[in-house]
């Protein structure tokens, strides 16, 4: 893509903003996931032991988490899912990736990626959340999408989250501000919003990922969805 079209397509995106509606869809998959990890005893021994663990353990706990996640989206078998291990680099640290064209998800089990348990549960969300969105859009053609929208047939959000698979904006294109700003990644980054902030309240100690004064933090806050952290945290 040329310079040209990623400055179009960022301006396109920094005016767009997902339905209120779906971003309530989006907290309540990120507060039931929160209940799970709360309420079950592996995880909360895993959130305890998870410092410790060698590559195996942090593999099994992954394996045993995404059961729950897939249970909450309702994805069950329709995404796979795969651990993996990348060593963070001084550009980049990848901490998952969902892959449309095989429908996995994927995450990073490198031990300097997730400090806690909470947060590689946060990156499961986050790529599973991407699952569901390109799951509800799949059935959109790419070269008739234009037609179903001026038609009615389908919705804005549906447009911008089925075409966004097409012009998708990753760093180092874009920064973190303009990346957590697609379509896509509305839905993703807000879900692990909704999941931080339930999850300081409940007395973690999780970062929520995004800066306050990012655009798509301060819309939530303006929809009454995330209140602003306590200070310090
Ligand atoms: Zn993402």
């Amino acid at each position: 893509m040329s310079e040209a079209h990623v400055e179009t397509l960022t301006a396109i995106n920094r005016e767009f903003r997902l339905e209120r509606e779906t971003f309530e869809r989006i907290q309540g998959y990120a507060h039931s996931v929160a209940e799970k990890i709360l309420t079950d005893p592996r995880f909360i021994e895993h959130a305890r032991n998870w410092p410790g663990y060698d590559l195996l353990q942090r593999n099994r706990a992954a394996l045993e988490v995404w059961p729950q996640i897939e249970e909450t989206l309702g994805l069950g078998g329709l995404v796979a899912f795969e651990p993996f291990v990348l060593s963070p680099s001084a550009a980049s640290a990848i901490h998952g990736e969902y892959n449309p064209g095989t429908q996995t998800v994927r995450v990073n089990l490198h031990r300097d990626i997730h400090a806690s348990f909470a947060e590689m549960i946060s990156t499961l969300l986050h790529e599973g959340v991407h699952g569901v969105f390109d799951r509800d859009t799949a059935h959109i053609p790419f070269d008739t999408a234009i037609d179903a929208l001026k038609s009615g047939e389908i919705s804005y959000e549906q447009f911008m989250i089925r075409t966004d698979l097409l012009t998708y904006l990753a760093p180092p294109a874009v920064d973190l501000h303009d990346y957590s700003l697609g379509p896509h990644e509305q839905a993703a980054h807000s879900s692990e919003e909704f999941l931080a902030r339930y999850l300081i309240a409940q007395g973690y100690d999780i970062a929520p990922r995004l800066p306050d004064d990012n655009l798509l933090h301060q819309h939530l806050r303006e929809l009454n969805l995330i209140t602003v952290p306590p200070e310090g945290v």
